[in-house]
């Protein structure tokens, strides 16, 4: 038996999936990417106008580091495709950070009272433990997060429990907090749906079972959907620059077919 789930923005950006029908192009709003990344400089006008053809009203671009957050800040809207923006400081790059890092972020927050703090977490992929510095970098930006009211974007890679843990002391001070790229297990999952979470699910999605059959778990208004671009081309995403693996916000849709007919069987 086929299920159809639609999508819908709320305030703050985010979207739930409701219903999709692809027919009718159901607004879809890219939850979390990287469009100001400089491999898309010279083709982001096509990239954004792709996305507009396919149905992405908008998207949410978040920063990685001191040295992206201008690149961040100077993306501009269409009237037809919404960015929303997010800083922070990326796990991987929570090493040799500018002593000023803090006040740097402080100063880009203050400048756009819809952006929210992200990327940020800890990655026991690249790191097998998270360093103490990623931790110390991590928890500045939620304590920073709480003292301005401003949702949080989640990376979690393999750290979902402790990413939590330290997560905790924050919940009901932090407005939001949205687990990007989400792969973890069942239980991981509804612990942080017990926080009231945001679950945002990526192109991992098309290719993966068991990840299809979360969705099941997951409350419609608390799904959030993402490409990451310009990383992680789904398999049969169409490349921001042919002959490259760069993903794009248009193929957001691929995501958004592979959870709205989820299947145990597909
Ligand atoms: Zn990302």
């Amino acid at each position: 038996m086929k299920t159809q789930r639609k999508h819908k923005i709320l305030n703050g950006g985010v979207v739930v999936a409701v219903w999709y029908n692809e027919k009718d192009m159901t607004p879809l709003f890219d939850s979390h990417c990287h469009l100001h990344d400089p491999r898309l400089d010279g083709v982001r006008d096509d990239v954004v106008a792709r996305a507009v053809r396919a149905g992405i009203v908008g998207c949410r671009t978040c920063g990685t580091g001191p040295d992206d957050w201008d690149a961040v800040a100077t993306l501009e809207s269409r009237p037809d495709f919404e960015i929303r923006k997010a800083f922070g400081v990326h796990p991987w790059y929570a090493e040799n950070l500018p002593a000023d890092w803090l006040d740097r972020l402080r100063a880009f927050l203050a400048n756009d009272s819809d952006a929210w703090i992200g990327e940020i977490g800890l990655d026991a992929i690249r790191t097998p433990a998270p360093t103490g510095i990623s931790r110390t970098v991590l928890r500045s930006q939620l304590e920073l997060a709480a003292e301005l009211g401003r949702p949080v974007i989640l990376h979690g890679a393999k750290a979902f429990d402790e990413l939590l843990a330290a997560c905790r002391p924050f919940v009901g001070k932090i407005p939001s907090f949205t687990v990007h790229a989400f792969g973890g297990s069942e239980v991981q999952l509804r612990r942080w749906l017990e926080i009231g979470a945001f679950i945002s699910i990526g192109g991992a999605v098309t290719q993966s079972k068991r990840l299809r059959r979360l969705i099941f778990e997951i409350p419609p208004e608390r799904l959030c959907i993402e490409t990451d671009a310009p990383d992680m081309l789904p398999i049969g995403g169409e490349p921001a620059i042919p002959g490259t693996k760069l993903n794009q916000p248009s193929n957001l849709v691929l995501v958004a077919r592979a959870i709205s007919y989820p299947t145990v069987k597909n």
